[in-house]
């Protein structure tokens, strides 16, 4: 029994191919670094939003993103995921996606999925249809009410639904789900894309406390097998997630380190913090 238990036949993500996100071909699974993004500038009107940026987030990190309001982090988001080109700099997914020869969709199937503030979902559907439509074999609304799921797809939204604590509200309209809950749910819809790298803005905004600490354990959770960045203001909740944490000011990087390091950096205090 150890033997077997050894060799990884008892592990969830050995049995179940879909809870390991898929590689493209061009997407080296060795490499540490994830995304590159290198001497990366986009001005608007003449306005440098974003100002020779140099970030690199590895394969597994969970990684805090904050910055004052304009310092660039919804620009720098925009850029990775394809909706803003760059004036100039390198972009580049794994050993060599470049990022900037895709387009949006692309780049989504490429295994970058984005989490923005305000939750999306169908609120009229169940949160089992909410995370049906959004798996990745899943072209259209019409596909999705016209074929029956096959084991494997049901166990992949159960799956997801225990990931994400809805287990319980499977079959209960979206619409009827608290803010927290709806923002876990689409949380779980990224995962049905089986992202590898995921960009979440500011998930904890309007949350209870309580659904704040649900959030930061989901989080933490998801951590390893996928690579995970987070633009958030609330500095209580990056506390308690952050590994590594990147501020950002006037479109470029002003500090990166981990929470304690950030706090006493002198710039950091004197820029972000207004001390
Ligand atoms: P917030 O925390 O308020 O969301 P942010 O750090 O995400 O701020 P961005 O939204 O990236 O900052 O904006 C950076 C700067 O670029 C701001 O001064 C903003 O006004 C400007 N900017 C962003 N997009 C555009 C655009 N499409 N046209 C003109 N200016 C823009």
């Amino acid at each position: 029994m150890n033997s077997v238990k050894q060799r990884g036949f008892f592990r969830r993500d050995k049995v179940f191919d879909f809870l390991t996100p898929p590689i493209s071909d061009r997407l080296d699974p060795t490499h540490g670094t994830l995304l590159y993004m290198e001497d990366v500038s986009v001005a608007f009107d003449g306005f440098k939003a974003i100002n020779d940026l140099n970030f690199y987030v590895d394969k597994g990190e969970l990684r805090c993103l904050i910055g004052a309001n304009g310092a660039g982090k919804t620009t720098m988001m925009d850029i990775i995921t394809g909706k803003t080109r760059p004036d100039k700099g390198e972009v580049i997914f794994g050993k060599n996606i470049d990022l900037l020869d895709l387009n949006e969709s692309e780049i989504a199937i490429a295994g970058i999925g984005r989490k923005f503030q305000k939750p999306t979902v169908f609120e009229n559907l169940s949160v089992f249809m909410n995370l049906e439509l959004a798996m990745a074999d899943f072209k259209s609304v019409w596909w999705t009410l016209r074929c029956k799921l096959n084991s494997t797809q049901v166990d992949q939204i159960e799956h997801t639904a225990n990931v994400i604590g809805l287990v319980e509200k499977l079959q209960d309209p979206a619409g009827s789900l608290s803010h927290g809950q709806k923002q876990w749910l689409e949380i779980g819809m990224l995962l049905m894309q089986r992202p590898l790298l995921l960009l979440i803005d500011e998930p904890v905004a309007g949350m209870t406390h309580q659904e704040m600490e649900k959030t930061g354990e989901l989080l933490l959770s998801l951590a390893g097998k996928h690579t995970i960045v987070v633009v958030e203001h609330d500095m209580e909740f990056v506390r308690s997630i952050a590994g590594r944490v990147t501020v950002l000011n006037q479109g470029t990087v002003l500090a990166e380190g981990s929470m304690e390091d950030i706090q006493n950096n002198e710039d950091v205090r004197r820029v972000y913090l207004g001390e």
